[in-house]
């Protein structure tokens, strides 16, 4: 291997200024000289023979959206992923083999079910399966080979799995089932449902659950908790969708008796929901679906469904919804409910309710929520006698588990804050009417756990009262548990500075705050919406920190689920029934640029082929929108939402001109279309958005610009400029005024500082170095005053914060009617972070070609990213040590980088590790030790 490393440094040596489209060819014959050499080499000592032969082998098999050995796998026609070894240096792939079967024996014996055979391709991420249909529960085990640039063939991947979920309404025999009571008017005691069956005597060969709840469930099978998931099965539209989660539960059923329950929570479907909090939106009574089948060794199957032979009860859960908190009684507690033989006499019956097949049952498609990490606090206040304040040092999202001593008949209550008042006493103010209050009632005979299950709370501080006089607690009686969607964690940006870093840290926070089921403007106060702005602002960012690519497959199949006809989008999805029916420019395009975004993140072409209509419909609502004359959008718009400094009245929506917002979305939206039709083929339809684009381009121009690149409209802003040199709608020979106008808003009006809200935010950066001024642009980072992003640091901030000056130690608290902690809109630099200050972006969607183009600025001396990209890990790192930069470089196997100085192309490279050195202009290749 030693031979092999030092010959990719000398590839990267000599292919300086081979044009890339020739470096190709140039790479296979040196590469394959190189193998030959290598090869010949290591014959000589024969116990090396063996690991010449074959390359290492294939890894990070994934299926679908990089999904990881899926159980109750939903798609039709699987995809398949996998990374090639980083142990081979330089490694990348000419062509591949997959062979599938539907047992690991079968694998063995060549008894496929599809082989490939060897495909001349590079390809290595979403290879389409080409075999025979897939039917519902088909178990399939996949692995695969692939062969170098060169020639030589690797091992045989690990053998990966997955498993098929119910893909035809005909499986479903189940019912929904609930428990039949008055309409509550608050929050009624949580349901328990169970269901004691004999199961033949049999030895069992697989058993699974296919379940779903209108609301959130928790299941238990013979005692147990089964899967280490929470808040299933999320929030979707249930008039159109509804998830199901399948288990395996093979290890929990028992020969003859055996129990299954379920405990469910009112969530989204029947809890308090949205601002307006009206309860039951969807429902009054939340509902289950399930179906246990159990396979036996003799391939005979039998199946327990919910139906109307299932009983139900209430427990200890009194009280519980998202917003409010849950009540916990432990003097209800039910003893072994879920297991064989329990007594249910004095339960009731069930209600059964037959499926609606106009509702669509979905298998879920991305990672469940989970606990991802559990916080110790940082210190303990006591507040009043037998109240006591624990600090965990971090605003996060979740819920608080407890560990108190019993006291008989004994009430604890649990309430958050994200923030304290000056007496130490915690600010619950912009909670507005989410109450986020948990109570636990002892039975006394033990030392009492707890934590809630059908309701979190955003917050870092957690008040504890109810203690008894004379009791001390110490801080291991509070545990911050961190809830969201599971998502791998992707991305690592790091520098040399402290608030740089915190910052960093502060959007990863604020993402794993609001990726909890859907992607939500913030995770505390009675709201907690899809809210499409938002999350069209942050997608990019979010799209480096995790692998959402699942998360926002959820995510896009809501967005289409809440399309009107007209085309429109609500503002937040899913809508709610009696949500506010609206629709604005820049929120509902996140239809267009959502999918956009995520295609380039991770090169999952059918996230562009699902949400393609939707995505033409979403400019075709612009196109016939009332509000549209002569190619000018005036429609609704939240403007550019929470702007500092606003002229107008409306303290919210900014300054910038809502005909200037609705025309350069209306322009981009349809760009991004245009571009999205040539990726799929669709040539007619990406030539007419082509000139859509166009005209509507030239109308943006002419209506809100003068020849000098002036803002014609009555307020001039830096959105305004940064929206059209963003979307690129203006002409190069206009671009310089424009820029010049810009500076000048910036430095001249606005004192060196950003005037922008959720529409500029993500742009100013962005523009001002791609256009020659990224000294400023580092300037407006590291300012520490108001407004900017040190500003919220500087008061202590650990997460993002809806307002530059949400709090600031001079002034307190804004205003509480809209003041959250938790909003990672402004969270959107991270793009720039890691794009520009690490240098490290897509040219090629999926990170097949990457740029590597780091511009240090400011007061940094290094910076870095680690990106783990659907092909491998890849790097970027810049230091200046006096007056030398060094820069060290990953290129993921079976991707090529592109490395860039100062804008000027340098380097064509080969997968694997670079470290460069320049001083007084002159670039060197260092080698690795
Ligand atoms: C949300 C925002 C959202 C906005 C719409 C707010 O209540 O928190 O983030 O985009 O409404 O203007």
């Amino acid at each position: 291997m030693f031979i092999w490393e030092i010959s990719v440094k000398e590839v990267t040596m000599l292919m300086k200024d081979v044009p890339s489209q020739r470096m190709n060819r140039f790479m296979i014959s040196l590469e394959s000289r190189l193998v030959s050499l290598m090869i010949l080499l290591t014959l000589l000592p024969l116990s090396l023979m063996a690991d010449a032969e074959l390359l290492s082998p294939p890894d990070q098999l994934s299926v679908g959206p990089l999904l990881d050995n899926p159980l109750g796998y939903g798609e039709n026609l699987p995809q398949f992923s996998w990374q090639l070894p980083v142990q081979e240096k330089g490694i990348r792939q000419s062509a591949y083999q997959i062979v599938c079967a539907h047992s690991v024996s079968g694998l063995e014996t060549r008894l496929y079910l599809w082989d490939s055979g060897w495909v001349d391709s590079e390809q290595s991420i979403f290879v389409d399966y080409e075999g025979p249909p897939l039917a519902s529960r088909d178990l399939v085990f996949w692995k695969v080979r692939f062969r170098s640039a060169s020639g030589v063939g690797s091992e045989w991947s690990e053998v990966s799995r997955f498993e098929m979920a119910l893909l035809e309404y005909s499986d479903w025999q189940a019912s929904w089932i609930f428990r039949p009571t008055e309409k509550p008017e608050e929050s009624s005691p949580s349901p328990y449902l169970r269901k004691q069956f004999e199961l033949d005597k049999k030895e069992v060969a697989t058993a699974r659950i296919y379940i779903a709840s209108r609301g959130m469930f928790e299941l238990e099978v013979n005692g147990s908790k089964i899967g280490d998931d929470y808040f299933q099965s999320e929030w979707t539209d249930y008039t159109k969708r509804s998830l199901y989660v399948t288990y395996d539960v093979t290890g929990h059923i028992l020969s003859g008796a055996n129990a299954i329950g379920a405990i469910l929570g009112e969530s989204w479907y029947a809890g308090k929901l949205g601002y307006s909090v009206q309860r039951n939106q969807y429902g009054e009574i939340p509902e289950l679906l399930l179906q246990l089948e159990v396979t036996f060794e003799d391939g005979s199957r039998q199946i327990v469904v919910s139906d109307e032979t299932w009983r139900a009860t209430t427990g200890p859960i009194t009280f519980t919804n998202i917003y409010d908190g849950e009540r916990y009684d432990a003097r209800l507690e039910l003893g072994a409910w879920s297991t064989a033989n329990f007594d249910d006499a004095d339960w009731e019956n069930v209600t059964q309710k037959a499926l609606n097949p106009s509702v669509l049952l979905v298998a879920r498609p991305h990672q469940p929520v989970r606990i991802t990490r559990e916080l110790r606090p940082r210190s303990m206040t006591e507040i009043a006698p037998g109240s006591f304040i624990f600090d965990l040092g971090q605003n996060m999202v979740g819920w608080a588990r407890i560990k108190v001593p019993g006291v008989p008949d004994h009430t604890y209550t649990l309430r958050f804050a994200e923030m304290l008042q000056k007496d130490g006493t915690l600010y619950t103010a912009n909670y507005r009417a989410a109450d986020s209050i948990d109570t636990y009632t002892c039975r006394g005979d033990r030392e009492e756990k707890w934590e809630p299950r059908f309701s979190f709370h955003g917050f870092r501080y957690v008040e504890l009262s109810g203690l008894l006089p004379g009791v001390e607690p110490d801080l291991s009686w509070v545990t911050g548990v961190v809830l969201h969607n599971d998502m791998p964690e992707t991305g690592s940006f790091s520098s040399s500075h402290a608030m740089l870093n915190q910052l960093q840290s502060n959007i990863q926070w604020s993402q794993r705050g609001n990726f909890l089921a859907l992607p939500t403007d913030c995770p505390q106060r009675d709201e907690r919406l899809g809210w499409t702005g938002d999350a069209q602002v942050f997608c990019a960012t979010a799209n480096f920190n995790f692998d959402t690519l699942a998360f926002f497959v959820k995510w896009s199949a809501d967005l289409r689920d809440s399309q009107r006809p007209d085309g429109s989008i609500p503002d937040y999805v899913p809508e709610f029934p009696r949500g506010k029916k609206t629709s604005s420019s820049a929120w509902g395009d996140a239809a267009v640029i959502v999918p956009w975004e995520v295609y380039q993140s991770f090169g999952y072409i059918r996230i562009l082929e699902d949400n393609y209509e939707m995505m033409c419909d979403w400019v075709r609502h612009y196109q016939e929108h009332p509000e549209t004359k002569d190619l000018i959008h005036r429609g609704i718009t939240y403007g550019d939402w929470l702007q500092p400094y606003r002229q107008e009245e409306n303290e919210r929506r900014g300054d910038t001109d809502f005909g200037l917002i609705g025309t350069a979305y209306f322009a981009r939206c349809t760009d991004l279309v245009s571009r999205t039709a040539d990726i799929l083929g669709k040539n007619s339809d990406a030539e007419k958005y082509r000139k859509l684009f166009e005209d509507i381009r030239r109308a943006f121009q002419a209506s809100f610009f003068d020849g000098a690149g002036r803002q014609t409209t009555e307020f001039e802003t830096q959105t305004g400029y940064l929206l059209a040199l963003g979307f690129d709608l203006l002409p190069k020979d206009r671009q310089v005024p424009v820029v010049a106008h810009l500076k000048a808003l910036i430095v001249v009006v606005a004192d060196g500082h950003l005037r922008t809200g959720f529409l500029g935010t993500p742009l100013i950066a962005p523009v001002l170095s791609k256009h020659g001024e990224i000294a400023l642009a580092y300037d407006i980072l590291f300012r520490t005053s108001y407004p900017g992003w040190f500003y919220s640091i500087e008061q202590g901030a650990t997460t993002m914060w809806e307002r530059w000056n949400s709090y600031s130690r001079e002034d307190g608290f804004g205003s509480a009617g809209m003041n959250s902690f938790n909003h990672y809109a402004y969270g959107a630099i991270g793009e720039w972070l890691y794009e520009t200050v690490a240098g490290l972006s897509a040219v090629e969607p999926g990170y097949k070609v990457i740029r590597f183009s780091p511009r240090p600025g400011g007061p940094l001396t290094y910076a870095e990213l680690y990106l783990d990209t659907p092909y491998g890990i890849a790097r970027s790192r810049w230091e200046r040590v006096e007056d030398t930069m060094r820069y060290e470089i990953v290129v993921p196997p079976n991707t090529r980088g592109e490395f860039f100085i100062e804008g000027e192309a340098l380097r064509v490279l080969a997968p694997g590790e670079y470290r460069f050195s320049k001083r007084k202009g002159e670039l060197l290749r260092e080698s690795m030790e």
